[in-house]
C-alpha cells in the first residue's frame, strides 16, 4: 500500500466516522425533542408550574452542592432563601382544584344554554328585545320553539341577558344543540345564535388599530393562524382617554386556539395605518379574559356584583343613597349607599369598595390561566 492509498483510506474512515456522529447527533436531537414534548404533556397533565420545577431544581442543587464541613468553614455562602419560590400550599392547591371544577361545571351548563344575540339585527329588533318584558318574551319564545323545532324540546327558562341577548336554558344538551340550528327570523328578525366564545386580553395595543377592526382581525388571523370571532376594547370607557394605547379582547370560537394565544402570545403584523408606518411586527402577551373577575358596580341599585342592564332592584342614587337616579340628584350632601359614609358610592376609599376589589383579586388569582377544553 502506498502512502497515498493509506491517506485516502484514513480520509474515508474519518468521513464515515463523521457521518456516524452526525447521524447519532440528529437521533439524539430527535430524542431530546421527544422528551420535551413528553415533558410538556406531562406537565400539562399534572399541572406542574414552572415555579414548582424551579423550586425542585434549586432543592436538588442545594442537596448536591451540600458542602462538607471543611467547605462550610471555608465558605459560608448558601443559596439565599429569597431565590426559592414558595411552594403552593395545600390550601392554594385545593382552591385551584375547586376553580377547575367550577370551570368544568360552567362549560357543562353552557352546553345546555342557547344564547341569542341582537348584535347583527336591525334597530327595530334591538329596541323590541330591549323593551320587551321577560315573561312575555319567554312565553312567545317557548311557543315559537314548539312550532319550529323538529322534536319536543324541554325549555327550562328564558331570560334576558342585558339589553341585547336572550338565554334559553334547556334541560338537555341535545335539546340545546337542536335549538342552535333553528332560524329565529320568524320571531325576531336578525337575531342569531351566539356560539360559545373564549376571550384573550391584549394590553398596550395602539389605539389607531381599532379604527380598522376588520383589518386588525384579518391581520391577527393571518399572523397567528387562528380564527378570530370579534375584537372589542376591554373597557367601554377608557381610564385615560389621552393614552395612545388600549387593552383589547380578542374572542375566539376555539378554546384550544385561545390557549395557544395565552401560551405563545399574539403577533400583530400591522405596520401601516393610513399609509403611515406605526409599528413593525409586535408580539403581545395574552391573558385569559375573565369577566367573572371584573369589578361590577350597578349604577341602578348601587350594589356590587352585577351591572345595571340586568338589574331588577329599586333605583338608588349614587350621590345621596336616596331613591332616585344619580343624574337627577337634588342633594348636595354625599352619602355612600354601601357604607353610609360621606362619599359617593364606589369611591376608591370606601371600605366596601376596597373589599370588593380584594375579592376580585383573590378570584382572579384562583382562576386557571388557561381555558378548560
Ligand atoms: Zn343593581
Ligand atoms: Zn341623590
Ligand atoms: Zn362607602
Amino acid at each position: 500500500m502506498t502512502q497515498d492509498t493509506i491517506r485516502k483510506e484514513e480520509k474515508r474512515t474519518a468521513h464515515n466516522d463523521l457521518d456516524q456522529i452526525l447521524t447519532n447527533l440528529s437521533l439524539l436531537n430527535d430524542k431530546a425533542k421527544g422528551c420535551l414534548i413528553q415533558e410538556r404533556e406531562q406537565s400539562e397533565k399534572e399541572d406542574i408550574t414552572l415555579n414548582d420545577i424551579m423550586r425542585e431544581i434549586i432543592e436538588i442543587k442545594t442537596r448536591v452542592n451540600k458542602p462538607s464541613y471543611a467547605q462550610m468553614t471555608m465558605n459560608s455562602k448558601t443559596i439565599p432563601v429569597s431565590m426559592i419560590p414558595p411552594a403552593r400550599t395545600a390550601q392554594q392547591n385545593s382552591q385551584l382544584e375547586e376553580e377547575k371544577k367550577k370551570d368544568k361545571a360552567r362549560i357543562e351548563q353552557a352546553r345546555k344554554d342557547v344564547i341569542l344575540t341582537t348584535r347583527e339585527a336591525d334597530e327595530e329588533t334591538k329596541t323590541k328585545v330591549e323593551n320587551i318584558e321577560e315573561e312575555t318574551l319567554a312565553s312567545s319564545m317557548k311557543q315559537y320553539i314548539q312550532q319550529n323545532a323538529k322534536t319536543d324540546i324541554a325549555v327550562e327558562d328564558v331570560k334576558k341577558l342585558g339589553k341585547n341577548a336572550i338565554r334559553i336554558r334547556c334541560r338537555s344538551k341535545d335539546d340545546a344543540t337542536e335549538l342552535r340550528e333553528i332560524s329565529w327570523d320568524g320571531i325576531l328578525k336578525g337575531i342569531m345564535t351566539e356560539t360559545t366564545e373564549y376571550g384573550v386580553v391584549l394590553h398596550g395595543v395602539p389605539k389607531q388599530y381599532m379604527e380598522d377592526i376588520e383589518g386588525l382581525m384579518a391581520d391577527i388571523e393571518q399572523a397567528n393562524n387562528i380564527k378570530v370571532k370579534r375584537i372589542v376594547p376591554l373597557r367601554k370607557k377608557a381610564r385615560n382617554p389621552d393614552a395612545p394605547t388600549l387593552s383589547i379582547v380578542i374572542f375566539l370560537n376555539s378554546p384550544k386556539e385561545a390557549n395557544t394565544c395565552i401560551d405563545e402570545s399574539v403577533t400583530i403584523n400591522k405596520k401601516y395605518h393610513n399609509n403611515t408606518v406605526i409599528t413593525s411586527k409586535t408580539l403581545y402577551a395574552a391573558e385569559r379574559y375573565t369577566p367573572q373577575c371584573q369589578l361590577k358596580l350597578c349604577y341602578n341599585c348601587q350594589e356590587y356584583g352585577h351591572k345595571a342592564n340586568i338589574c331588577k332592584k329599586k333605583t338608588v342614587c349614587g350621590n345621596c343613597a336616596q331613591g332616585h337616579e344619580t343624574r337627577s340628584c337634588p342633594n348636595d350632601e354625599l352619602k355612600c349607599a354601601n357604607c353610609n359614609d360621606a362619599h359617593r358610592t364606589g369611591h376608591h376609599q370606601c371600605p366596601r369598595h376596597k373589599e370588593e376589589i380584594e375579592k376580585m383579586e383573590i378570584r382572579r388569582n384562583r382562576i386557571p390561566p388557561n381555558f378548560t377544553c
